[in-house]
């Protein structure tokens, strides 16, 4: 009979994603991936390629880390921070190569693979015919002509490519497989012509982890999956976010800076919402999480490399006051109970997210957001879907009239170890709805420049041809003063111990 202790001592790294139906890590182990590209795209792909697993991950790049990169950083500037060229280079001084500040940094959160930055500029043809052949490419650059270059290299050697590219508005990516019968048009459209600007913060997050998940489908396909067939889409300026529309006119500013987020999870999605509002350049981050870190947490929680048995709040704190000192921080240890209210009597965060895995404390956190009156972002996944819901009381319907998350709660309460309990679950879904929830944060905050929150609930499915979409829901409820906020602690009471 199996027990905790022997559950423990043969855990990997790989064992959350190994869980997943079809999923054969050897498959990566075996591959080689090439990232081109050095700036935040790259970044986040082979953050995320590394964290995946593939047995050897190659970024082409040129650059110089950037004074202006590691000087902000020292002053106590006025001036937003800019992280567009990345953020993993924070081991590193300036003018070293950027390819191998990402090659540091990504090193430590998988030392089991082989990690290379080289610093080559592949839009030059030549430098195709000296690499070893590899058995899957992505251009991460807003470069035409490196595009092009690649995806020569790809149709004559016969490797799946893919292109994606970010603006702080949009991000797109699409997948060239050997054989399939896309015709020339389609392949100039891989190119993105018209993403040529610097690279977007958020939208290269979300965009990132579907590149890797494409080029992941395009060597190991999971039942139910099918390859991309067409371009995706993010677009900050349609009111549908995944098609080209531009109904809002936005601009590219740091809304978060004087507002406090209280984050609730620091695990798999947690670890990218964090990122998120460091790079965003968040007043004040309280991360809250009773958890300590542990191996099997590390292929989807890159973060917490390095600080294996320690609170996962603080091991995942050390780097983000490497990547922002100038936010202020707020760790706190603790499972988040009923006695937790004392905090909304004495703080008064701007925006509740939670990032935690358990309906119990959903539907807990949906309670405070009613009573104390603030908004509330709840972001949940699996292993191959995920979904953001934003509710703000008096504006929109709350969590539990969206997603009915009190009997959610009701009806899923065990009491349960973490290990026995133990959830497929991968890197993918979780950056994906991470960094569309850190959208919705700054569209609570800021709707003059990024207009108003979504209402419906903000969708990714694997599975789905198009990956990404919205579902309609109850738009309002007026559940903040109809009394469900007073009698929800004694119907609930006993799920917390109360
Ligand atoms: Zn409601």
């Amino acid at each position: 009979m199996t027990n905790i202790e022997d559950l423990i001592a043969t855990a990997n790294r790989y064992d959350r994603q190994e869980l997943i139906q079809g999923w054969n890590q050897d498959i990566l182990k075996n591959s080689k991936i090439i990232i081109i590209g050095s700036d935040i795209l790259a970044n986040y792909v082979a953050l995320n390629a590394s964290c995946l697993g593939f047995g050897e991950v190659e970024i082409y790049g040129t650059g110089k880390i950037k004074d202006s990169i590691q000087n902000f950083k020292r002053t106590v500037s006025k001036e937003n921070s800019d992280y567009s060229e990345g953020f993993l280079y924070y081991n590193f001084p300036e003018n070293e190569s950027k390819v191998k500040g990402i090659e540091n940094i990504t090193s430590m959160m998988n030392q089991e693979i082989s990690i290379k930055g080289i610093n080559l500029d592949m839009s030059y043809g030549f430098n195709w015919s000296v690499i070893k052949r590899p058995t899957v490419i992505i251009d991460a650059t807003n470069n035409p002509i490196s595009k092009y270059k690649a995806l020569s290299y790809a149709k004559t050697n016969n490797i799946p490519f893919v292109s994606v590219s970010s603006n702080s508005k949009i991000g797109k990516i699409g997948l060239k497989v050997p054989q399939d019968e896309k015709d020339e048009n389609y392949e100039n459209n891989l190119l993105f012509h018209d993403l040529e600007n610097k690279q977007g913060e958020m939208t290269s997050m979300i965009m990132s982890a579907l590149a890797v998940d494409e080029a992941r489908k395009s060597l190991m396909l999971l039942p139910g999956e099918q390859k991309l067939d067409d371009i995706v889409v993010y677009n900050k300026q349609s009111n549908q976010k995944f098609d080209l529309a531009e109904d809002l006119e936005i601009k590219d500013e740091k809304v978060l800076r004087n507002k406090h987020i209280l984050q609730i999870g620091a695990g798999s999605e947690g670890n990218f919402t964090a990122l998120g509002f460091v790079i965003r350049d968040v007043g004040k981050l309280t991360l809250i999480d009773d958890d300590v870190a542990e191996l099997i947490n590390l292929n989807r929680q890159p973060f917490l490399y390095d600080g294996v048995d320690q609170p996962k709040v603080q091991a995942a704190i050390d780097k983000f006051k490497r990547i922002n000192p100038r936010i202020e921080y707020e760790p706190i240890q603790k499972r988040v109970g009923l006695d937790f209210e004392s905090y909304f009597e004495n703080n008064k965060p701007d925006l509740i997210v939670d990032t935690v895995d358990n309906n119990k404390t959903r539907a807990l956190l949906n309670y405070f957001s009613l009573k104390y009156d603030i908004p509330f972002i709840s972001g949940g996944t699996r292993y191959n879907s995920g979904q953001a819901v934003v509710s703000i009381p008096g504006k929109t319907a709350c969590l539990n009239c969206k997603v009915d998350i009190d009997k959610m709660a009701l009806d899923s309460y065990t009491p349960q170890s973490c290990i026995l309990a133990a959830q497929p679950s991968v890197i993918t879904s979780n950056q994906i709805i991470a960094g569309l929830m850190v959208e919705e944060a700054e569209r609570i905050v800021a709707p003059e420049i990024y207009g108003n929150p979504t209402n419906k609930i903000i969708k990714y499915i694997s599975g789905e041809s198009l990956r990404l979409g919205l579902l309609p829901t109850i738009e309002r409820c007026d559940c903040n003063k109809n009394g469900y906020v007073n009698t929800w602690v004694d119907k609930m009471k006993h799920l917390y111990g109360g």
